[in-house]
């Protein structure tokens, strides 16, 4: 496992890609938007994660709502896992409350799903499996 992204909720990618890629000097790899998720998502590379800047493209969105409610911040932290569904599996069977019990489709052809924050400390947590590893379904 490893910390694949470090999400930031942002009013405006643009502005917030004038401190991440022009003064951190950080590449952008990917810009993408995710309709499923109502948002425009910009990935940096940094080492072998990525900062990954999410501006909202609808207002129903859960970015749309985290920045009314808490202003532009960390959004979540990814988590990369070789598999998961068995990882769903493993955190149901701790009692871990999970936003999304089956993986859905996020940026980047990958697979995704959302443990809720009051199971892991106040964090939104996202696991993110790349499609080509897929090993159960
Ligand atoms: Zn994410």
């Amino acid at each position: 496992m490893k910390i694949e992204h470090v999400a930031i909720a942002a009013r405006n990618n643009n502005e917030s890609l004038k401190f991440w890629r022009d003064a951190l000097g950080l590449k952008v790899k990917a810009i993408e938007t995710v309709e499923e998720q109502g948002v425009h998502a910009s990935m940096l590379q940094i080492g072998e994660s990525h900062i990954e800047l999410l501006e909202p493209v609808d207002e129903g969105s859960t970015v749309a709502r985290f920045l009314e409610k808490r202003g532009p911040g960390i959004h979540h932290i990814a988590i990369h896992v070789d598999d998961i569904n068995l990882m769903l599996e493993r955190l149901k069977d701790f009692g871990v409350r999970l936003i999304d019990e089956e993986p859905r489709r996020g940026a980047r052809d990958t697979l995704v799903a959302f443990v809720h924050p009051s199971s892991a400390g106040g964090v939104l947590v996202e696991l993110v499996q790349y499609k080509e590893e897929r090993t159960t379904s």
